[in-house]
């Protein structure tokens, strides 16, 4: 569940602890977390290597090494990574690697639920295997709302399906979404491709200030997600929707609604987000007026 403001706030921490560092000695545990290769094989590949630079693209954690290999971590579900200097490792019957530093720290890799992937990837592949999964960046400054109205513009499901498609724009989860949508006033079910001007920049911003807001807070912390000092993230105190059915919202005052769209729990503000109000019916494609 961690996405892009948990990851950045992965990346900002990590950096400084693994940059200059080799991997002495890597252990993997867990056959998913390797899959497709040998938990061996990569532990392996991985050891020796010195660490250049700490990246992030969407939900992935980029380790760059100075042979320019580079290491994907993703998170998915339960992810965590953790970091101790010189301490006593605590016992974790969910660590599914353990990584040694030339400095005598060390990293932990917890993941209760096994979806997380380590994925190691020469230069040739590395920029390949992320455009055919990740859309734009949305927090460059490069970032328009008229790429977000391209990327919308060939898709007709509903609005929050197509911002949680990775293709559309890199990071967004299931939190972020429903966090944008409220700021932008959209309901989640309107059709993606039918956004006006107007409601497309109300989306970008709010995309853009519902993932600053999650950095700044140090992301948030729903079960398995914290920093790699073990702190938690403090954004779930600061959403404005989500996880709040029956709280009222906090621009009118109408109770938060909880409901299914694109099969994700999903959180709204009834009065804010309307599902078309003013708008004619759009029939087999072309809009009646
Ligand atoms: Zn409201």
């Amino acid at each position: 569940m961690p996405e892009l403001p948990e990851i950045e706030t992965l990346r900002r921490a990590l950096e400084p602890l693994l940059v200059g560092r080799r991997f002495e000695t890597v252990e993997i545990f867990d056959r998913r977390l390797s899959a497709p290769a040998e938990p061996r094989t990569l532990a392996g590949e991985l050891s020796g290597g010195r660490v250049q630079r700490v990246g992030r693209r969407g939900k992935y954690l980029l380790v760059e090494f100075d042979d320019e290999r580079t290491l994907l971590v993703h998170l998915r579900m339960s992810g965590s990574l953790r970091h101790w200097a010189r301490a006593a490792l605590p016992e974790d019957p969910y660590r599914r690697a353990l990584i040694s530093l030339d400095d005598g720290g060390m990293v932990g890799y917890r993941d209760v639920r096994r979806f997380g992937t380590w994925r190691l990837l020469g230069p040739d592949e590395l920029d390949g295997y992320l455009d055919a999964r990740l859309g734009p960046e949305p927090l460059e400054a490069s970032y328009g709302a008229a790429e977000l109205g391209v990327a919308l513009s060939r898709r007709r499901t509903p609005l929050k399906a197509a911002i949680l498609d990775q293709r559309t724009v890199a990071g967004v989860g299931n939190i972020y979404a429903d966090e944008a949508l409220w700021r932008a006033r959209l309901h989640p079910r309107r059709e993606a491709a039918g956004l006006d001007a107007d409601e497309l920049r109300a989306l970008w911003r709010g995309i853009r200030a519902a993932l600053r807001r999650g950095i700044a807070c140090q992301g948030s912390t729903l079960r398995d997600y914290a920093q790699p000092d073990g702190q938690e993230g403090r954004m779930q105190r600061e959403f404005k929707v989500y996880g709040r059915g029956g709280e009222p919202c906090e621009r009118c005052g109408t109770l938060i609604e909880r409901s299914v769209v694109a099969g994700r729990g999903t959180w709204t503000c009834p009065a804010c987000q309307q599902l078309t109000p003013t708008r004619a019916p759009v029939v087999a494609g072309r809009s009646r007026s």
